[in-house]
């Protein structure tokens, strides 16, 4: 795309169609994460509001738009791609999306096609997921006690999730658990958490709760830094810097006493912005560049405007091209509302 001299700015590297999506800081766009469906069958405290209102079936895209869409952004240098939601695995067929992407894998397109999810549904997919091609999984739990876990998903049963895991560990696929820290809900069993995982063969990340959107409760409440949790981790552990990424924000650390790893995810103690290499595409065809701005493009349109992918090619270049250069998350006394009004189940996690 030729940019009008009005917008040309020296400093940020122009786009030509078909280039590897690079943002105006110089940050390569490999990594997409697609909220598949705003919808889920928990209701975690720090995600949703109880009396969530979800959209109109009419306005998501189809399975087939979403494949169209993923494929223009593979095109355009995505190497890895992972689908969430809301609940990813409760949109109806989703499994013929996972099966179409993988297509993207067989062609060494795409390195990984990969999902988080709260576990619920696997049982029922977890095989399934394994060919068409998918190694990896992020399973969310924030706590091994029963009641706490009702607490927090407000509708989840923590023996249905444990036993999904197992399951899916024998269909082949590796989990990781992620885990939100939490104030005063959480924060005593992380150490456990951390024993458990690593025991059962598992990653395990710890992630810092962000203001998006009102959940019903104080964020401040919520609100647990990980610079404290790790220091609390280092007194019981020996916690050891490793270079191994997986593509997303996570920092790692080698757990001596387990041999496990273990990472932070810590968008508000220490942001990671700099590296950024993600965005964001909602289930109605709307384009984050980042999960902590209101600034979006939309998709749908250029999707629906022609059989030609010629125009999401260029809303996507010129999306990237306004890419901030990092989110401005605050929780504290003075904020008492959320830094944006969208909550994480719109964007995906
Ligand atoms: N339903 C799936 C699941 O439970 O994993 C996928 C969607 S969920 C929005 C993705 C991840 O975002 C989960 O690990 C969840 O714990 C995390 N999450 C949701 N709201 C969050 C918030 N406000 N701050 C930090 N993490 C959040």
């Amino acid at each position: 795309m030729t940019r009008g001299v009005a917008t040309l700015d020296l400093e940020r590297p122009q786009l030509r169609p078909g280039d590897a999506l690079v943002d105006p800081f110089g940050r390569a766009i490999s990594y997409l994460r697609v909220s598949v469906t705003d919808r889920c069958d928990f209701r975690c405290v720090y995600c949703m509001a109880e009396d969530m209102t979800f959209l109109p079936k009419a306005d998501l895209l189809s399975l087939e738009e979403l494949d169209r869409l993923c494929g223009v952004f593979i095109e355009k240098g995505v190497r890895k791609l992972r689908l969430t939601g809301g609940e990813p695995l409760v949109r109806r067929g989703i499994m013929t999306l996972f099966q179409s992407l993988s297509r993207h894998l067989a062609s060494g397109a795409l390195d990984e096609l990969t999902l988080t999810t709260n576990g619920s549904q696997l049982p029922k997919y977890a095989a399934e997921l394994a060919r068409h091609g998918v190694k990896r999984t992020n399973v969310s739990l924030d706590t091994l006690d029963p009641d706490r876990f009702r607490a927090i998903t407000r509708w989840g049963d923590l023996d249905q999730v444990l036993a999904v895991i197992k399951a899916a560990q024998a269909a082949g696929l590796a989990v990781k658990i992620n885990a939100v820290a939490l104030k005063g809900v959480n924060e005593d069993e992380l150490a456990g958490l951390v024993e458990w995982t690593h025991g059962q063969g598992m990653d395990l990340t710890i992630i810092e709760v962000m203001p998006l959107g009102d959940v019903g409760e104080g964020r401040l409440d919520q609100y647990l830094p990980l610079s404290m949790v790790r220091a609390r981790l280092a007194e019981r552990f020996t916690l050891e810097d490793i270079d191994y990424r997986t593509g997303g924000p996570a920092r790692y650390v080698r757990v001596a006493e387990t041999g496990g790893r273990l990472g932070f995810i810590t968008p508000l103690t220490h942001n990671f912005c700099e590296s950024c290499n993600r965005v964001r595409v909602t289930c109605t065809g709307t384009l984050f560049m980042c999960l902590g701005q209101e600034d979006a493009a939309d998709l749908r349109a250029a999707l629906r405007a022609s059989e030609s992918n010629d125009l999401l090619h260029a809303a996507i270049e010129e999306a990237i091209g306004r890419k901030p250069k990092g989110h401005d998350f605050v929780i504290d006394r003075r904020h008492k509302r959320p830094a944006l009004a969208r909550h994480m189940s719109v964007t995906g996690g």
